[in-house]
């Protein structure tokens, strides 16, 4: 008896370990962060690339040498590869597995969409298995999640909400719908940190190096399409909340407002004092072969069973955008100036 209950204690005390794909993503970074604040060991699958792609987690790296203070370890693995998920799996054997690698580029997955069927769709199967089949075996409980994406709902009118039907209109949304009985999150998080091709760090990039000088035009598709952004940081914080849970479930994570492209370049040019229209112009390459208009979460279940809210509203999530792009844009003239960086043949 007395060994069982030095054996729950010390269970109990345990640092829990996460395992993350997509680390190295907008939302695995912010992910990681929020998990090491919170005492978690944090393992992060990394794809094999020939440039280094760990920009977003070099500012909490920490040499393996350094064996206590290193809470985040890095292992090559893809999801296109089943072996070496289960083998992670089995090695690390952590408490909880957050899915968050995707080829997640709505547009891209119009031109390579067998590539993301299988890293989206038959990836997340393949992590899955690899997960069900370690505690088939070890007899240990893991908990899992699952990134959904509010593409998945695509034509159908807003609000969206757990219940509301899927209509995905691309590769991406499609592969994001497979349902294998995972519960799923859904929700539209973006960042200063968001990749520099999508529509609204693609925005706010160009607005920083036009107002430093280092460009002039931004080229855009439709400035009519309607999302329900919200920041990433505050996204992150749902993730781990839903797996806190005793059961499993769906949650759509929302700031249940939705703005235009055009409302993004208000806001932001704005915020500059230049005007949008000086400096966009239209590109129909940009338009989608299908379009989604309009996505706007409906989060009621996430706030009443999670208790969870969003911290940082629409112009807020601009302006810190705006801000962080300013400065990375001043610096980049510096190195132009000096003739250390060229200036990219922007127009
Ligand atoms: P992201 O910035 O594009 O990051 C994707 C991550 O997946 C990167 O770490 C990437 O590695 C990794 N990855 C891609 N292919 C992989 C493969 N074959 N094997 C292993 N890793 C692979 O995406 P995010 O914005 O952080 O989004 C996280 C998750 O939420 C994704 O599942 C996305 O689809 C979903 N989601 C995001 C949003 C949003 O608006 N942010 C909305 C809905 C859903 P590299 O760094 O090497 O490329």
């Amino acid at each position: 008896m007395a060994s069982e209950n030095n054996e729950a204690r010390s269970e109990e005390m345990r640092r829990k370990i996460a395992l993350v794909t997509g680390i190295t993503g907008q939302d695995g970074s912010y992910l990681t962060e929020f998990l090491l604040e919170k005492g978690y060991e944090v393992h992060g699958l990394i794809r094999r690339s020939s440039n280094f792609n760990t920009q977003r987690i070099n500012h909490i790296y920490i040499d393996p040498h350094n064996a206590d203070k290193a809470l985040m370890k890095l292992h090559y693995a893809d999801l296109s590869d089943a072996s070496s998920l289960r083998r992670w799996i089995d090695v690390i054997k952590p408490d909880e597995v957050y899915n968050l690698a995707a080829q997640s580029h709505v547009a891209v997955s119009f031109e390579i969409p067998d590539y993301t069927a299988d890293v989206v769709a038959t990836g997340a199967l393949r992590l899955l298995e690899a997960v069900r089949s370690h505690t088939v075996d070890s007899g240990r409980t893991v908990k899992y999640y699952q990134a959904g994406s509010s593409e998945m709902f695509g034509a159908t009118p807003p609000p969206q909400a757990e219940t509301t039907p899927f209509h995905p209109r691309s590769p991406y949304a499609a592969s994001k719908s497979l349902r294998i009985g995972t519960p799923l999150t859904t929700a539209r998080p973006t960042s200063p940190r968001r990749g520099e091709n999508f529509v609204t760090r693609k925005i706010t990039r160009a607005l920083g190096r036009i107002k430093v000088g280092l460009q002039r035009k931004l080229f855009l598709g439709n400035l009519q399409a309607s999302r329900d952004w919200g920041f990433a940081g505050d996204y992150v914080e749902a993730m781990w909340m839903m797996l806190q849970q005793d059961k499993a479930d769906d949650y759509v994570v929302a700031t249940e407002e939705s703005h235009t492209v055009e409302e993004f370049l208000e806001v932001s040019f704005g915020y500059l004092g230049l005007n949008w229209k000086d400096h966009v112009e239209i590109d129909k390459r940009y338009f989608r072969p299908s379009e989604v208009d309009n996505l706007k979460g409906d989060a009621s279940k996430a706030k009443e069973v999670l208790g969870w809210k969003p911290k940082v509203g629409f112009e807020k999530l601009v302006k810190m955008m705006v801000d962080e792009d300013l400065a990375l844009a001043k610096r980049e003239k510096v190195l132009v100036d000096a003739g250390y960086m060229d200036a990219q043949q922007q127009p």
